[in-house]
């Protein structure tokens, strides 16, 4: 049977009513579909919270994908109960970085799981289903899905190389786009009223630092070519009118002789001074010629993994890539050439002791003299799965893979009101003192000195009606 129209309502699940990233990931999925189905497929991405599920039964679609994260995991199975409550006969499809490193978790509430890479196999599945005379599901790839009451998964596709072969990203198709463009721009770029977008330039990282679940999930670095970054920016400035470009890979600044390109395209298309950028790197990378062409390209501020002020954790967590000296190094660097830093760190991995916290204490307050515009982050240790800390965890029975509880990995969402509301790993720090520590420290690092509080009344005086919307509607 051929299918001539097919509906794909693909879902990012959010826990409050305003979306303040594009779900890049879906829109390549959408792109890469429409680019090979063409308009025998109709696509929308809904940025959605569970209590608005309605709009996807209006949109009344054939199939429904879910993108989740390991933190909206939960969230995630509420929702597709509701869907299938719904309509019991709508195909629930999961994927996403969380079913792909914990391929076993999958409920039994989805039919099917894309596991890693997702272009080519969503595409075959679709193309399956569209037109399953003939064809057999077992010969598709990437694919798991129950057979009976047991999870059969299918052999992976090699990754998509070279990446330039994925289409841009179908932003068009996102429900809401303007109130992600208009988001809150100061966090990122230092400056309010921008209107900013996120980009992906890569997939990967060449390291493996021991937390890292993204590095996992996309295994090789890839990177696309400057043309194609060139003329996805020249797309973006023209069609949403933006100046400010969040650029989301997790190691940006790995080829300077791509950024040189890059530059060069750019001011070719007249568009260099017209954009601030907001990247990610590793401090090791950076040095002087990499900073001129950071201040060239228009960066405002650069995002770091520091993740310790010890050198004997940042080896542990890190593999022994960067230390106190090498960090501060480089921030000085950027923060000489105006451009701020933001640095994150994490309590409570396995072998820290009060003295390695202290030194974490002390950078943080450190990068926080160094430069008026710098912002530091402070988390816990998480052991997500995939990752060397989710073995860990296991390993010393503070896990058990097949009995869990995904919200208690809940933390990029909630922070642990105590210690009953996280897996802590640390060996040698009472969990009551670190967390009591640890929550100071952020409330100043949220409110900032006296000064820095009061002048940034009237920017938080303009978010308080979107904080207000957000908090009465998590009550429904
Ligand atoms: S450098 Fe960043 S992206 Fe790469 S493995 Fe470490 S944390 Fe992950």
């Amino acid at each position: 049977m051929k299918i001539d129209k097919f509906k794909i309502a693909l879902i990012d699940p959010l826990t409050q009513p305003q979306p303040n990233y594009i779900p890049t990931g879906l829109c390549y999925l959408s792109s890469y579909i429409k680019k090979a189905i063409g308009d025998k497929v109709i696509i929308k991405i809904f940025p959605v919270m569970a209590h608005r599920l309605n709009q996807i039964s209006e949109f009344n679609p054939d199939l429904v994908a879910f993108s989740s994260l390991t933190h909206n995991f939960i969230l995630v199975q509420k929702m597709a109960v509701e869907l299938k409550q719904m309509n019991e006969d709508l195909p629930l499809l999961l994927g996403g970085q969380h079913i792909s490193m914990a391929p076993w978790s999958m409920p039994a509430i989805f039919d099917y799981a894309i596991l890693g890479e997702g272009e080519e196999a969503f595409l075959r599945f679709i193309q399956y289903i569209m037109d399953s005379s003939g064809q057999n599901l077992t010969n598709l790839n990437n694919l798991q899905y129950w057979d009976k009451s047991e999870l059969k998964a299918l052999p992976k596709l090699p990754m998509i190389e070279p990446l330039d072969q994925i289409p841009f990203p179908d932003r068009e198709s996102i429900k809401g786009i303007e109130a992600i463009i208009t988001q809150d721009s100061h966090r990122k770029f230092n400056r309010t009223g921008l209107r900013n977008m996120q980009l992906t330039t890569s997939r990967g990282c060449p390291f493996k630092c021991k937390f890292c679940q993204p590095s996992v999930m996309w295994d090789r670095f890839r990177m696309h070519s400057p043309e194609y970054i060139a003329e996805e920016i020249n797309y973006i400035y023209l069609k949403y009118n933006i100046n400010a470009i969040h650029i989301e890979d997790d190691l940006f600044i790995s080829s300077k002789k791509r950024i040189t390109e890059l530059i060069d395209l750019l001011n070719k298309k007249n568009l260099l001074k017209k954009i601030v950028y907001y990247i990610a790197g590793r401090t090791k990378q950076i040095d002087p010629e990499l900073v001129e062409l950071l201040q060239q390209l228009g960066v405002a501020k650069v995002e770091f993994g520091i993740e310790s002020g010890s050198d004997r954790i940042s080896n542990y967590l890190k593999g022994g890539s960067a230390g106190a000296e090498i960090n501060k190094h480089a921030i000085s660097l950027l923060n000489n050439a105006g451009i701020a830093v933001y640095a994150s760190f994490i309590a409570g991995s396995p072998p820290e002791t009060w003295e390695d916290f202290e030194l974490t204490r002390s950078m943080i307050k450190w990068i926080k003299r160094s430069g008026k515009l710098n912002t530091c982050g402070l988390s816990f240790a998480t052991p997500l799965p995939g990752t060397y800390l989710w073995d860990y965890a296991v390993r010393k029975g503070l896990i058990d893979p097949g009995n869990f509880d995904w919200e208690m990995l809940n933390t990029l969402a909630r922070a642990p009101k105590d210690k009953s509301e996280l897996i802590y790993l640390n060996e040698n720090i009472p969990p009551e003192d670190l967390l009591k520590i640890v929550k100071r420290i952020n409330l100043h690092m949220y409110l900032g000195t006296p000064r820095e509080f009061l002048l940034s009344i009237p920017r938080r005086m303009v978010k308080i009606p979107r904080k207000i919307n957000n908090l009465v509607s998590r009550k429904f």
